[in-house]
């Protein structure tokens, strides 16, 4: 609740020049650097991020609230993002394709020109990795409006970047609103692919603006992630990191398990359970590093209170509430972790994202049962299953309608290394990874005659 830095309020003319440098960059030597290169730059910013850390998590803990201890796990995983990138950045080929006789066909991959990323703020050291570094990696030029409510971090690697020896231009930070800078980034004439991180509403105002110029765009929405817990599920374990997957960063995360459905045989007993966990949680501030932190901003708690009332109001039972710390700010925004029981199939809490750290359970009867009640919202992000039977393991999870699906374990987002996206409102196209490469290069099919 208090200022502690400004940031300049971008508008339409400093897109403008942002997008200007970036092109400006392409036919400068930014574009004509070899993929080895941008890979060297990439892994010298890895290193710049971890020699720095401390500095750079105490910095992202401030701005978004977080716990010291997710933050600093927060900075590792961006400067991961830099290295794995590095790594790969000359290890993306293209095809040669057999076609007829005196032709030679080949299939290379190009990057698609300037790239706009605009960004969330509930992890913006991640997203910077994991957005923008694989951009760069494919030779494209970057220009990022990360969100008004969090750039200190993607500000900072703007810095390391050019510390790093990225050439002027290839990477440009335009801070500002929403409505303002990102809308005049998402319209402006002179980009080649839009990329967007954030709510589903925006999702659909940037899809429509890039639909305009037949832009390529990649959307990462949110989600309304269901843990499915069978009868013959390891408790203790799945109990972990279920209550990890929806107190971590506030539950302000995509990826956040915000649904437990538990088949009814052990409904009580593994519910209980989860209660008895739930109570120990605690939110803290940054430097208390507790299970959370504050939640964004005002409106954030506003709206994640809102759904704990209206639940409330109608009758759905309170389980298990955390705590806050004493100690904590006066005004900060905190919220206790909630667990809701019993919750109704089409209640709000079942079907829309909280993007905070309520959890919904709801009991189901079989595997028939479970696997249409999990694939019953709009979303399609991520899913876990809890099972010993390793036939169940595979029919459910081949079942689930979304873009990552664990089995005995949960990591929200996963790991860098892993292809990360949904379906449905979740959004479209695919981050980390190496798939994230391919999405940032378009391909050219060359065919040549060279008969005599
Ligand atoms: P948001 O949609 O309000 O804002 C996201 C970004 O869009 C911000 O940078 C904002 O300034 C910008 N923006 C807002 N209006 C715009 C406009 N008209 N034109 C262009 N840009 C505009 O989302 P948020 O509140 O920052 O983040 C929370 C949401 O993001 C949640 O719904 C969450 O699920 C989602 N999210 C999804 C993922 C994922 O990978 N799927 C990751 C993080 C967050």
């Amino acid at each position: 609740g208090e200022v502690f830095d400004q940031i300049p309020r971008g508008a339409s003319a400093d897109v403008d020049r942002a997008v200007r440098a970036a092109r400006a960059a392409l036919a400068g030597p930014w574009g004509r650097m070899t993929a080895a290169e941008r890979g060297r730059i990439l892994h010298r910013m890895s290193q710049l991020i971890l020699a720095d850390a401390e500095n750079l998590a105490q910095l992202e803990a401030r701005d978004t609230g977080k716990p010291i201890g997710q933050a600093r796990n927060d900075i590792a995983v961006a400067a991961r993002y830099c290295e794995f990138y590095a790594g790969a950045a000359d290890k993306l080929h293209g095809q040669e394709i057999p076609y007829l006789a005196d032709f030679q066909v080949v299939v290379v991959r190009e990057p698609y020109g300037v790239t706009a990323h605009i960004l969330p703020w509930n992890y913006p050291a991640q997203m910077f990795g994991r957005s923008v570094v694989p951009a760069l990696a494919t030779g494209n030029a970057a220009v990022l409006k990360p969100s008004e409510d969090a750039c200190q971090s993607p500000l900072a690697f703007c810095r390391i970047a050019q510390a790093a020896g990225l050439p002027a231009g290839a990477l440009n930070v335009v801070t500002g609103l929403g409505e303002e800078a990102g809308d005049a980034l998402t319209h402006h004439r002179d980009i080649d692919f839009v990329t967007f991180t954030g709510s589903p509403e925006v999702g659909t105002i940037v899809q429509k603006a890039a639909a305009e110029r037949t832009l390529k765009c990649v959307l990462e929405l949110g989600g309304k992630s269901p843990h499915l817990v069978f009868d013959d599920a390891d408790p203790d374990r799945a109990a972990t990191f279920i209550i990890k997957a929806i107190t971590q960063n506030a539950g302000q995360t995509c990826s956040a398990g915000s649904r437990l459905l538990v088949q009814k045989s052990i409904y009580d007993r593994f519910v209980a359970q989860i209660a008895e966990r739930f109570k120990a949680t605690m939110a803290g501030s940054p430097a208390m590093d507790k299970d959370c932190g504050p939640l964004i901003n005002a409106a954030q708690k506003q709206r994640v209170e809102g759904f704990i009332q209206r639940a409330k109001a109608s009758g759905i039972p309170v389980l298990a509430q955390g705590k806050v710390a004493d100690g904590v700010p006066a005004g900060g925004y905190y919220v206790a972790p909630t667990l809701f029981g019993n919750v109704p199939r089409n209640h709000e809490l079942a079907c829309d994202e909280v993007f905070g750290p309520v959890l919904a359970a709801i009991p189901f009867d079989d595997e028939a049962d479970a696997i249409a009640l999990a694939n019953a919202t709009d979303y399609g992000l991520i899913a876990a299953v809890w099972t010993r039977d390793g036939g169940r393991q595979t029919r459910v999870a081949r079942a689930m309608k979304c873009g990552q699906v664990y089995i005995n374990c949960y990591g929200a987002g996963g790991g860098v290394e892993l292809p990360f996206g949904g379906v449905k409102r979740s959004g479209h196209g695919r981050e980390k990874g190496f798939m994230a490469l391919e999405e940032f290069c378009t391909v050219k099919t060359m065919v040549q005659y060279h008969g005599q």
